[in-house]
């Protein structure tokens, strides 16, 4: 009896996006008995792309990510599936309090402030982070007409539109647009934020839409408390959680459960093309070799897989290039506990734009998370650069330790000298989702559709968070095997 053919799969790119989607093929082949033959090529001589942790010591800390948020669940159900649930580490019960740098000092977050708006009246009203003018203007958005969502617009400009200039420039800019490491002007809302487009159109104003959500989230988890842009999301996890021995271990444990042989690395690809068949792909790599497969999984950054796809449609390679990139870097200092006058009493600070400093956002790791230093010591995980400070990136590494250490001495008090920094630069990591950016993935979805055996996936296009790209990649897996069982019938 002839056996089946197997079926051979190429995902280009292991960063977690290309990770998910080569997992997701092995789990969906071993499960429905599909001869599956894998091949994953990685253009450098590690996987995980931006993820890498570092361990010197007693010390853990992540140079890129250093969490994931728990309300998209695609991480921790693909945790759970490779059994590292108890990996999973929760943030601090203690502590859970974001600050805000404005006028040289830190504010605490007004607790119940949910991203761009407040949920609680006293410790907004008590905040010294809004004027009263400005407090007055936030409120203003009980009693503003709704505008019915028909066109994408971005977060300045809803912003400003609901809540006023300082709700933008004080809050949303920092907390929304650091995550994105966008300019607020062009960060689409629908794109990013589309929960606070929905709570206007449904009741008539952000601030009555995070009333009701939070009303409705009490009733379903009783006895949790609402802790701002930290809190809970369910009696589960925290919001944001960690793995015990860093995110890489995510990362080691997807390429473990791959086939052996089945990842090449050293191996970047140069362009796709497809076959004399007309029905298979061949891809090409840099140094001239080539590889057929029956499909193609893409996971690399839109402007990479621009390139790739130059041949195969040149409509699809402008759209692919049209995503812009801002280049982001990680700047960890570890001090001791004694060198920093800030009671450190909370998870970290976001800095406004506004402010005119260096640092995007500074994360307490050890604070934040347990067990990752010794608690004599602070790890300060420093975020830099994004849409807003190009000029930042584009220092050099002694200067940017310069210009860091000088705003840590004004926000935090730092008084010596850091006992260890380790600077990470990712250039063009952070795609840009500006005004449009859904219609611009829904023409690029479009053109893929009519390229059978081929499927994008990674965080260019519908999410920059790890569980996005976790996402997107094992949905690509999914629609390649059925793709191709449906083929062969
Ligand atoms: C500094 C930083 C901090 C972040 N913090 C968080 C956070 O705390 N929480 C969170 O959820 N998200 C965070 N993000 C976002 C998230 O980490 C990323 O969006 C996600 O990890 C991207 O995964 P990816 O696989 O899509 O892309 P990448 O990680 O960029 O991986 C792409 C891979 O493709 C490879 N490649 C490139 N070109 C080729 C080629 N020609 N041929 C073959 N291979 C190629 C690369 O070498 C790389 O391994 C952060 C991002 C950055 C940069």
């Amino acid at each position: 009896m002839a056996t089946e053919r197997s079926k051979r799969i190429i995902v280009i790119g292991g960063g977690i996006s290309g990770l998910a989607a080569a997992h997701r093929l092995v789990e969906i082949a071993a499960r429905e008995g599909i001869n599956l033959e894998l091949v994953l090529l990685e253009a450098s001589t590690r996987l995980g792309g931006v993820i890498r942790t570092f361990r010197q010591d007693d010390f853990i800390f992540e140079c890129g990510p250093d969490s994931f948020i728990t309300q998209k669940p695609w991480a921790v159900n693909l945790c759970q599936r490779l059994e590292l649930a108890e990996q999973i580490v929760q943030t601090s019960e203690k502590c859970r309090r974001t600050y805000v740098a404005f006028g040289g000092k830190l504010h605490p977050l007004p607790e119940g402030f949910m991203m761009l708006a407040p949920t609680r009246w006293m410790p907004f009203l008590r905040s010294s982070l809004f004027t009263w003018g400005g407090k007055l203007r936030m409120a203003a958005d009980l009693l503003l007409p709704a505008k019915p969502i028909i066109q994408d617009e971005s977060l300045a400009d809803f912003v400003v539109r609901r809540l006023g200039r300082q709700a933008l420039e004080r809050i949303a800019q920092p907390m929304v647009g650091g995550i994105y490491t966008a300019d607020p002007a062009q960060l689409s809302m629908k794109a990013s934020m589309p929960i606070f487009l929905e709570l206007e159109k449904t009741y008539g104003s952000v601030i009555r839409g995070m009333w009701h959500q939070e009303r409705q989230r009490r009733r379903s988890t009783p006895g949790v408390q609402s802790t701002g842009g930290q809190g809970e999301s369910g009696a589960r996890y925290s919001l944001f959680v960690t793995l015990k021995d860093g995110l890489d271990v995510l990362v080691d444990t997807l390429a473990e459960r791959l086939p052996e042989g089945s990842i090449a690395y050293d191996s970047a690809v140069a362009r796709i093309a497809r076959a004399h068949n007309g029905i298979n792909w061949t891809v090409t790599l840099d140094n001239g070799q080539s590889i057929t497969g029956d499909a193609v999984i893409v996971c690399t950054p839109a402007y990479k897989t621009a390139t790739m796809v130059a041949e195969v449609d040149p409509d699809l390679r402008a759209l692919l290039a049209s995503i812009s990139f801002a280049s982001s870097a990680v700047l960890t200092l570890i001090y001791n506990r004694t060198d920093i006058s800030h009671p450190l009493d909370g998870f970290g600070f976001v800095v406004p734009a506004v402010e005119g400093c260096s640092i995007i956002a500074c994360t307490f790791s050890n604070i934040k998370f347990p067990g990752r230093a010794p608690d004599s010591k602070v790890i300060l995980r420093v975020f830099l650069g994004g849409a807003l400070q190009p000029h930042i990136f584009a220092l050099s590494d002694d200067e940017i330790e310069g210009v860091v250490q000088q705003d840590l001495k004004t926000y935090l008090g730092v008084q010596a000298l850091p006992q260890l920094s380790l600077l990470s630069r990712h250039p063009l990591s952070m795609p840009q989702f500006h005004v449009g950016h859904l219609n611009l993935v829904a023409q690029i979805q479009d053109k893929v559709s009519r390229l059978p055996g081929l499927a994008l996936a990674g965080n260019s296009y519908l999410g920059v968070g790890i569980p996005d790209c976790i996402h997107s990649g094992e949905l690509a897996a999914e629609s390649m095997l059925a793709y191709l069982t449906h083929n062969t019938k």
